[in-house]
């Protein structure tokens, strides 16, 4: 008798246990149906969804993973990072600018304008420079070649002006063998 009881207390249990885990089950594919729904956060630069931050100098969402960043390494693999070190609009509110980037003469002065019109155009803004200035591509003062700023590996002084990386490395043997 006693062992009737138990047996039919245990079988009561194990049924709703079961019914507890559909409903999680039930619970969880409705969270993952939510997470489909548009108008949910997302990054605006990679478009993940997970981890979110917004930047504090434009409020859009963005991947809060700057701790990905490795120090030295000059990678470009941190979305917040990205945004707020090679666009104009991280670089006006880093400075104190007033007013939108957009029309900032500060940032426009600041910024030689090839540099200028890469950090309005980028793939590290949400919004970018509408009638970006034209400029003369810059040219390896030894060479003539042309220079993409943006890249890096150049040199410049102010007795040469830029020097390509080929020239750079011919003028510093020692430092590039
Ligand atoms: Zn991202
Ligand atoms: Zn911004
Ligand atoms: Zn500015
Ligand atoms: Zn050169």
């Amino acid at each position: 008798m006693a062992s009737r009881i138990k047996d039919r207390h245990r079988k009561s249990k194990s049924r709703a246990a079961r019914k507890k885990a559909s409903a999680k089950a039930n619970r969880r594919s409705a969270g993952r149906k939510k997470a489909l729904t548009p108008g949910m956060p997302q990054c605006g630069l990679c478009g993940g969804t997970e981890n979110l931050t917004k930047t504090e100098c434009c409020g859009q969402w963005i991947c809060d993973d700057e701790d990905n960043y490795v120090l030295f390494s000059y990678a470009h693999n941190s979305c917040a990072r990205n945004h707020r070190r090679y666009t104009l609009c991280g670089h006006h509110f880093e400075e104190g600018h007033a007013g939108h980037w957009k029309n900032c003469d500060e940032c426009r002065k600041d910024t030689p304008t090839e540099m200028y019109v890469y950090y309005g155009t980028n793939e590290y803004n949400f919004d970018v420079l509408e009638n970006p200035p034209q400029y003369e591509p810059t040219k390896c003062s030894r060479c003539g070649a042309v220079i993409p700023l943006a890249n890096g590996g150049y040199s410049y002084s102010g007795k040469e002006g830029y020097l390509c990386f080929d020239c750079t490395a011919a003028k510093h043997p020692a430092r590039y063998s």
